[in-house]
């Protein structure tokens, strides 16, 4: 027996046991007379003591040879703590020991295995299994953990049964690369890790398991932003004979049995919006609702504003910003800085205050006099003391770049608090959005999302208006789910495939096995994926994923501990049928 208790576990009520411990050396201290030992586990700190009066020389010297993280077992005495440490729960004791075996001895840490590490990211990525030591890391992994948990139990008690699907796949088009994986067995042939299992679950509907669910890998070959993984990992659902309404309830079910479960927190009903709704309030498919500055758009008064970057813009749009009119002018010019950095890309912004007095002054006092700025006061709805900003130009840039500066301000007033869960349903997304570089429409969700009942027609006239059974679980202004009703006839499918450009071989090449699958009695279906990392970490209060991944890649999709992705040899190669052009190395 390795251990009779762990490191966290011994009370005062164990004063006088005979104990077996085992760990890793976190830190000693040694007083001459007396050598403490702080011994650490997954479960806590105990202290272990030796002393010139009742240990062993020989002992007490091996005591002060231990290194920081060796990893040895201890046998010896509970005792109580002369001086008591009210900060661990096993403060009230500590351990005196009869022996010591030395089961590893460690090199010195890179960094310092303490909550607050001296270790820069690099150096803890390099070293994660020792970061994972560390307790903000293990407890995020424990916390990740219970949510898995937690998202299983509900969704079996719901009748869901948990099935894998395949990573050897072909290519399932969600809107990013594949990562592609040769074939040494099929010559010249790739496998496609799959960016979700979205054709193999509604291939399960058509098996009729009628409700599927998958904690899954998913992997798509994106240009990395920050903080996301080239793999990440999905609650993946689907279920057959549902209706929009029907996913919206399940799902809601879960994420507020999650928030009980996992924050002790009961919300009621969660509101919903439609995407164009969520566009012209917030500028954004995502908002965060936890704070107000809803967009107001502008209109002239009287014909034109006569204030020409106004009177040309497709729009003119602000929010108040509340309890800021006191700003300085030199805190206003680095908003306006803010704003015309190429990452927002505003070419400039109109301020306006309603001073505590009532009074109003502006940026724009030539071309607005006290009535002109009263009316636009009006128009927003603003308040004393508000600082009003405005945006002007093309529709969705501006809505885009004032959705920016919102949050911007949200953050900066502190009104982005963790601890507030504001969850929200976007409904009834566009079917297709039109790429401005190519000039084609591709499907916003993915090609096997239906359009609205009656709306297929309009796809031949007026295909950016078509809207979907497409839905997205909101909360805190991230998306942390996204689904929807899906074809499952193979004419919709066609027609669908045909407005993506796909000629009829190329979506046979593709996704034959789909349309063949639609033509044997293939059930009405819809499904919904979570991101679990993200889910994981907004429950956790924080903003990285990175931190509630046990191994996770670098912003340049690099493991550092590992060192991959990496070269492989030249028989490898031959092996799988590919020729590598060292000149462009
Ligand atoms: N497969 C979709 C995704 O990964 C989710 C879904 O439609 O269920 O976003």
């Amino acid at each position: 027996m390795y251990r009779s208790h762990s490191c966290g576990e011994l009370r005062e009520e164990h004063v006088g046991k005979a104990v077996t411990l085992a760990g890793w050396v976190q830190k000693s201290r040694d007083k001459g007379f007396v050598v403490w030992i702080d011994l650490r586990d997954r479960y806590g700190i105990t202290q272990l003591v030796f002393d010139a009066e009742r240990t062993a020389p020989e002992l007490l010297e091996k005591a002060r040879n231990l290194g920081r993280e060796f990893v040895i077992q201890v046998k010896g005495q509970v005792i109580e703590r002369a001086s008591k440490n009210p900060n661990i729960p096993t403060g009230n004791i500590e351990v005196l020991v009869e022996s010591i075996q030395l089961l590893n001895p460690s090199l010195t840490p890179p960094f310092t295995i303490e909550n607050d590490t001296d270790g820069g990211e690099d150096l803890r990525m390099k070293f994660r299994y020792l970061d994972i030591r560390r307790n903000p890391v293990k407890e995020n992994l424990i916390f990740r953990s219970k949510v898995a948990m937690a998202v299983r139990t509900y969704l079996s008690a719901a009748g869901f049964i948990e099935v894998e699907t395949p990573y050897l796949i072909k290519s399932t088009p969600e809107g990013a690369r594949d990562f592609v994986v040769p074939s040494r067995m099929n010559k010249g042939q790739f496998y496609a890790l799959p960016q979700s299992p979205q054709t193999f679950k509604q291939l399960l509907m058509v098996g009729g398991l009628d409700k599927y669910f998958q904690i899954v890998k998913c992997f798509r070959d994106e240009d990395l932003r920050a903080d996301r993984q080239p793999e990440f990992t999905q609650i993946d659902c689907e279920m057959a004979f549902v209706e929009q309404e029907d996913i919206l309830n399940v799902f809601e079910g879960l994420t507020k049995h999650l928030l009980q479960e996992i924050k002790g927190i009961s919300i009621g009903d969660f509101p919903r919006m439609t995407y164009d709704e969520a566009m012209q309030r917030y500028g954004n498919d995502k908002p965060d609702i936890r704070f107000g500055m809803e967009f107001c758009p502008l209109t002239p008064t009287g014909g034109t504003f006569g204030f020409n970057i106004f009177d040309s813009a497709e729009l003119v749009v602000g929010i108040s910003v509340p309890g800021c009119a006191h700003y300085t002018r030199k805190k206003i010019d680095a908003l306006i800085d803010w704003v015309r950095r190429p990452q927002i890309g505003a070419k400039g912004m109109v301020w306006v205050k309603y001073n505590e007095d009532g009074s109003l002054s502006s940026s724009v006092n030539k071309f607005f006099d006290e009535a002109g700025l009263k009316a636009i006061a009006k128009q927003m709805e603003a308040n004393p003391g508000d600082l009003m900003l405005i945006l002007a130009g093309e529709t969705h840039k501006t809505r885009t770049q004032l959705s920016a500066l919102r949050m911007e301000m949200a953050q900066q007033l502190g009104l982005r608090d963790p601890k507030v869960f504001a969850p929200l349903w976007v409904v009834d997304f566009p079917l297709l959005e039109l790429d401005e570089e190519t000039g084609h429409y591709h499907a916003m969700h993915h090609p096997f999302t239906s359009p609205k009942p009656g709306q297929l027609a309009l796809l031949d006239t007026d295909p950016g208006a078509v809207r979907a059974n497409a839905y997205d679980l909101v909360l805190n202004g991230n998306e942390i789910g996204g689904g929807s009703i899906r074809i499952h006839d193979k004419q919709t499918q066609s027609v669908m495939f045909k407005h993506l450009g796909f000629t009829p071989e190329e979506a046979k090449a593709q996704f034959g096995f789909l349309m063949e699958a639609f033509q044997y009695g293939a059930p009405p279906h819809g499904g919904i994926a979570f991101g679990l990392d993200r889910l994981v970490a907004i429950l956790g209060g924080q903003e990285t994923i990175r931190d509630f991944i046990a191994f996770p890649k670098n912003n340049s999709g690099r493991d550092v501990m590992i060192d991959a992705p990496a070269p492989i040899d030249d028989e490898q190669l031959k092996e799988l049928h590919l020729k590598w052009d060292r000149s462009t190395e």
